[in-house]
């Protein structure tokens, strides 16, 4: 029998990178220790992590999906909270790039940019309130950009999902914040995963020179940081947007 006493965390987008990192420190039984809800389109990887986090004493669940489509990410949030009894916490942080330049970017790119990472924010968003209401008790937290928040060249699709992430939070801030729910922001900057890999080295040695540390951040740097934004103690923090960057933007 599953344990309903146990805040439950949903994170899309926990196949690697940063969402990985964030379920694990969020699964961490001496620290956060939520039942995690482990999302991404292709169970494979969510299978395997789980693994790691059960050998460590936490509790995980698979949910695959594809961010993407609305009506299936609805009732998969849905099906989830009804499984395990609850719902507490949202990680949005499932995202993709698709760069060009403006005047050459197609609607296509466009528009799967846009849908994969921002209506998505809104749709599960929507569907988990609802439980996270029940338990007058909720942390929400998107994870934008430095992108949407000082823009970027090559980017028009992406910086403006992720600008709309930030709108989106503090508009749920608002919403929502008599019910115990609380809706944040995080903006990260350089961060090692796969969607950073590919820059040229001499791009990421320039960024380097850009960030008041010296050093691209890790996907632990922001899981750190959102462990503490669906923390108990972190109900007076809402509507924020967080930037996490290394002192690279100091927006
Ligand atoms: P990765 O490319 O390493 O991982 C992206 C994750 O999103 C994967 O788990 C992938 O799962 C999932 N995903 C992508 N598309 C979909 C979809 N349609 N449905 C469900 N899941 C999907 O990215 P990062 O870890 O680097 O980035 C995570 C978040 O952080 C993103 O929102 C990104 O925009 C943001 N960010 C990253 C920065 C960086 O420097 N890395 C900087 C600023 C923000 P799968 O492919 O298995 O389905």
């Amino acid at each position: 029998m599953s344990d309903t006493t146990q805040r439950v965390a949903v994170v899309t987008g926990a196949s690697r990178g940063i969402g990985r990192a964030v379920a694990l420190r969020l699964a961490d039984p001496k620290r956060a220790n939520r039942h995690v809800v482990l999302s991404a389109r292709s169970e494979g990887p969510l299978n395997d992590l789980k693994a790691v986090i059960e050998a460590a004493g936490g509790k995980a669940t698979v949910l695959a999906v594809d961010v993407g489509d609305a009506k299936a990410l609805q009732t998969a949030v849905d099906s989830v909270a009804e499984r395990l009894g609850r719902l507490d916490i949202l990680v949005n942080n499932a995202g993709i790039t698709k760069d060009g330049l403006a005047l050459r970017m197609s609607d296509e790119d466009w528009d799967l940019v846009l849908d994969t990472n921002l209506k998505s924010a809104f749709v599960a968003t929507r569907a988990a309130a609802r439980h996270m209401m029940r338990g007058r008790f909720g942390r929400i937290v998107n994870i934008s950009s430095t992108s949407g928040v000082v823009g970027n060249a090559g980017q028009a699709n992406y910086a403006a999902a992720k600008a709309g992430m930030i709108g989106l939070t503090k508009t749920i801030a608002r919403e929502l914040g008599a019910k115990g729910i609380t809706c944040n922001a995080l903006a990260p900057g350089f961060i090692t995963t796969d969607m950073t890999d590919n820059l040229p080295q001499n791009i990421k040695d320039d960024l380097q020179k850009m960030i008041a540390v010296r050093r691209l951040g890790t996907p632990e740097d922001i899981a750190a940081a959102v462990e503490y934004l669906t923390s108990e103690e972190s109900g007076f923090l809402t509507g924020q947007c967080l930037v996490v960057d290394g002192g690279m933007t100091m927006a």
